[in-house]
């Protein structure tokens, strides 16, 4: 049966074709991968492409090590639980490639107002980075950054966009244009958009299993929520740029929220 990654270990929705696996499995000089993970659904279907490649071609001296910034300031934040589990779902499904435990190294919001934190973040990647690059010394950083969904698409679900095709009032979007082209060429996922990444839950059969435990947006239960028989917990605000594209791609938010 075909899952999505074929002989030729090229990734496709039958319309694109992703072909950065096969080139780092052709690549004789990657054998170090890291995978910056975010725990968003698109950074762990990388680890999973790379784990099904490794396996599938038996290249089992290239291995994964995760990287996961974790931003402590977000408190209700599941992610310190669901990334380590997301992990071990895909060991458990290619027992046989080595993903090493996940280097987490985090951050925190130290007072600073929305605006500063979000410049100061920045900084904070860039140190967390070269740690990381120190300490692994990768031969070829992955991460899940992807190209926004179609204007006409988000018009269809009743979404505004601007020039840019960025959704109205939705918070910031950081369009994979804005990465610098050298970290944009080594991402798998930049040319193509959430519906492709939701197509490839669905064939790979990981709705069941890893969507679940992926959070792109969780907020704390607000008073509407709680009043349509939500318990006050962490849920999707479901008005974020995030929010809007997952449940347009997959028809439902973070916890499987569906509605
Ligand atoms: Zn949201």
């Amino acid at each position: 049966m075909d899952h999505g990654v074929s002989g030729n270990l090229i990734v496709t929705d039958g319309k694109t074709e992703v072909t950065r696996f096969k080139e780092i499995i052709e690549d004789d000089n990657i054998n170090k991968i890291a995978v910056n993970v975010s725990g968003g659904t698109d950074s762990p279907l990388v680890v999973y492409f790379m784990a099904k490649s490794i396996s599938i071609s038996k290249s089992y001296h290239k291995e994964i090590y995760p990287h996961f910034m974790l931003d402590r300031s977000k408190t209700i934040s599941q992610t310190p639980s669901w990334v380590p589990k997301q992990m071990d779902i895909i060991r458990g499904l290619f027992p046989d490639v080595t993903i090493h435990d996940i280097m987490t190294q985090e951050f925190c919001n130290e007072g600073w107002d929305r605006k500063t934190f979000r410049k100061k973040k920045q900084g904070l990647w860039e140190k967390m980075m070269k740690n990381m690059i120190e300490s692994i010394k990768p031969d070829i950083i992955l991460a899940g950054g992807m190209t926004n969904l179609p204007t006409s698409l988000l018009k269809l679900y009743g979404h505004a966009t601007d020039l840019q095709g960025n959704i109205i009032n939705a918070g910031k979007q950081r369009s994979i244009d804005e990465i610098p082209q050298s970290k944009k060429d080594t991402n798998p996922w930049h040319k193509v958009n959430k519906k492709f990444v939701a197509h490839q839950y669905r064939k790979e059969g990981l709705m069941e299993n890893l969507y679940p435990i992926t959070e792109s947006c969780l907020i704390e239960s607000v008073e509407d929520l709680i009043s349509q028989g939500l318990a006050p917990d962490a849920y999707p605000c479901k008005i974020c740029h995030q929010c809007i594209e997952k449940y347009i791609a997959f028809g439902m938010y973070d916890k499987c929220v569906s509605k």
